[in-house]
């Protein structure tokens, strides 16, 4: 099935588009210090190494604010500046040269403050993020500090008001994003913003908790609103390493059907008709090909791994490439075809050289491994 995805304007972030008929893009956010240059860029290029198109770094403070001009020099993906309270910090973001800013609606929501900094982004050519966040809504004005009865709607009402202040300036490049640390609330503020305005829309939750429950939760907000076709970019929110955020973030849009940056792995999970160490196999696999990120102009290959001919044939068969273990051996299957018998302590090295040659098929061909 291939989800139909809303179409929404296209926005430009540095040379990654958001929005229209463009993949959906994954982003992550740095958990240095920004001042601290040597450990953020450090950061930000492991993270691009897993897969991360955007990333974004906290604004505190004039140092945080004077360091993002040498950072950007050092890194090839774009940046975003997260501000908060101070306009000043907006200001001396874009002035350092970066590809867009967040604002948060819960505290910096003068008009005159607003207009200043959407003239400054548009000076500079950059989009603005509205960025909505259920844990300092209450800040704004018309909340008065009182939680709202309705936090889904109020997020959006609050969304809406501020993309009128921004366009009331004459400044409509915008993306817009609504989180809650709440399931429903994130994804019914989604639904209605989707229906409410054509900006793109950036995907997350917020405080979603230790890492097991923050990737369920994660998976669940994302896996329903992409299903529907509502996103344009995920940012996954983990209290974890920042490169765990997008190796959670490929495998969502992988699951859907949504990413064409590395091959998909299909595996059985064992049980006791399995007589080889699957498991580790599949791990060692997964590490090997999560070390690249592939941009391919067609749907990546599928890789099934199998412990047993129970359903083992089959699952290969049906994937670009497979293998089903009997005893020791694994026999190989190419788009359904029987080739030949692997051992198992060679199945990785040999199950890597066969996708080189799907993916550098599917990069240049524009076709799924033949
Ligand atoms: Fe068990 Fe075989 Fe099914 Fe794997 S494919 S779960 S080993 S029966």
């Amino acid at each position: 099935m291939r989800i139909r995805r809303r179409r929404s304007k296209v926005i430009k972030v540095g040379n990654v588009k958001l929005g229209g008929n463009n993949p959906v893009v994954i982003q992550s956010m740095a958990k240095t210090f920004t001042s601290d240059l040597v450990a953020t860029v450090r950061e930000i290029k492991e993270l691009q190494k897993a897969g991360c198109q955007i990333v974004r770094l906290a604004v505190r403070n004039n140092k945080d604010a004077m360091a993002l001009g040498k950072i950007k020099q050092c890194i090839s993906i774009p940046l975003v500046a997260d501000i908060h309270f101070d306009k000043n910090l907006a200001i001396k973001a874009i002035q350092s040269g970066v590809d867009k800013i967040r604002l948060n609606p819960g505290n910096i929501y003068k008009k005159n403050e607003v207009k200043e900094i959407a003239q400054a982004a548009g000076k500079a050519h950059i989009p603005i993020r509205v960025g909505v966040n259920s844990g300092s809504i209450t800040r704004y004005p018309l909340l008065n500090n009182r939680y709202p009865k309705d936090m889904a709607q109020t997020m959006v009402r609050c969304t809406l008001d501020y993309i009128k202040l921004l366009e009331g300036t004459g400044f409509d490049d915008i993306v817009v994003s609504l989180k809650a640390s709440d399931i429903f609330t994130t994804i019914k503020a989604n639904q209605m913003i989707a229906e409410r305005c054509n900006y793109p829309l950036h995907l997350g939750m917020t405080a979603t908790g230790p890492t097991f429950i923050g990737i369920v939760k994660s998976a669940m907000v994302m896996g329903r609103l992409l299903s529907e076709g509502i996103g344009d970019t995920i940012r996954i929110s983990l209290t974890d390493r920042a490169v765990q955020e997008v190796n959670i973030a490929y495998n969502i849009l992988e699951a859907l059907g949504l990413s064409n940056s590395r091959p998909g792995i299909i595996s059985c999970p064992t049980c006791g008709r399995c007589e080889v160490d699957l498991i580790r196999l599949v791990k060692e696999l997964d590490k090997r090909l999560s070390a690249n990120s592939y941009q391919l102009s067609a749907l990546p290959p599928k890789v099934a791994v199998m412990g047993c001919v129970v359903n083992g044939p089959g699952e290969a068969r049906a994937a670009d490439l497979g293998v089903a273990f009997g005893k020791k051996d694994g026999l190989l299957f190419r788009k359904g075809k029987a080739i030949r018998k692997i051992p198992f302590s060679k199945c990785v090295d040999v199950l890597l050289k066969e996708l080189n040659k799907c993916v550098s098929l599917s990069r240049y061909n524009n076709s799924n491994y033949k």
